[in-house]
């Protein structure tokens, strides 16, 4: 546990280098902002937010977690279970959150201004994944807190989950069509590329469908499983409606006042 950050890290980093590498190799479809001004504002958001999370929630969850071990706090630290079963149905309870949570921030006005953010980009690509707004993030953290502490889950389990978020995210959003042979099976378990760009077409009944970040089940069992878009994969209208200027869209003090301003 105390090399925490640096798996962390090297995951994060390592799957960022590949994605932006097969990005740049073969992409699925064309930005219609330049890459260097999108990038400029969606990785400097990723610094802001991180920023903004450290000094606001200055504890990380697995230390959270740990202390909640040691002082049995916590539904797994309560009743005997088998570490390996509480690490799954940690894993598993903690995805169907972060479900809902996505949800949620879609169908709550107030919180739809800050998920928008991430929406707004009028392109898809791995950076997309990383593009959300410091109080997103924040209160993010503080649901998973909450979850952690009331659910007893052992750091083990938030550290894998964290890392796997993290790296699905990165994955999903990368602006990559796999090969068919590839696709075609990953889609039976996992939300590809080509599933979550229907995510994040203009049309509303796409927006607000596959929700899942990481495994298809959740989207599945809770009706909001979409494999088809009306367009095909490369001409879905990619973004917001709303949010069509560029300016706006790819500039980091744009993306900080979004929630702030009406459409
Ligand atoms: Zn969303």
């Amino acid at each position: 546990m105390s090399n925490e950050i640096w798996w962390r890290l090297g995951f994060f980093f390592s799957i960022l280098v590949i994605m932006m590498l097969l990005e740049s190799r073969m992409p699925a479809r064309k930005s219609p902002i330049k890459s260097n001004t999108r990038w400029f504002a969606n990785f400097g958001l990723v610094f802001a937010s991180s920023l903004i999370a450290r000094l606001s929630v200055p504890i990380g969850l697995t230390a959270v977690a740990l202390y909640n071990q040691e002082h049995g706090i916590g539904l797994f630290n309560q009743i005997a279970t088998p570490s390996i079963v509480a690490i799954i149905l940690s894993m598993l309870l903690l995805d169907i959150l972060i479900y809902w949570q996505h949800r949620l921030f879609h169908n709550v006005p107030i919180l739809w201004r800050l998920h928008r953010v991430h929406h707004a980009d009028a392109h898809v690509d791995t950076s997309t994944g990383l593009r959300f707004h410091p109080i997103e993030i924040v209160l993010s953290i503080l649901i998973k807190l909450i979850a952690v502490t009331t659910l007893g889950v052992p750091a083990i389990a938030v550290l894998i989950f964290e890392i796997a978020l993290n790296g699905l995210a990165l994955f999903n959003h990368a602006n990559i069509r796999l090969p068919q042979a590839i696709e075609k099976p990953l889609r039976l378990i996992l939300m590809t590329q080509i599933l979550h760009r229907i995510h994040h077409s203009q049309r509303v009944s796409e927006t607000n469908s596959n929700y899942g970040f990481s495994v298809i089940w959740w989207d599945k069992l809770f009706g909001s499983y979409k494999n088809e878009a009306q367009k095909a994969d490369n001409d879905i209208d990619i973004g917001l409606k709303e949010y069509p200027s560029q300016k706006q869209n790819a500039s980091l003090w744009g993306l900080l006042i979004m929630p702030f301003k009406n459409k």
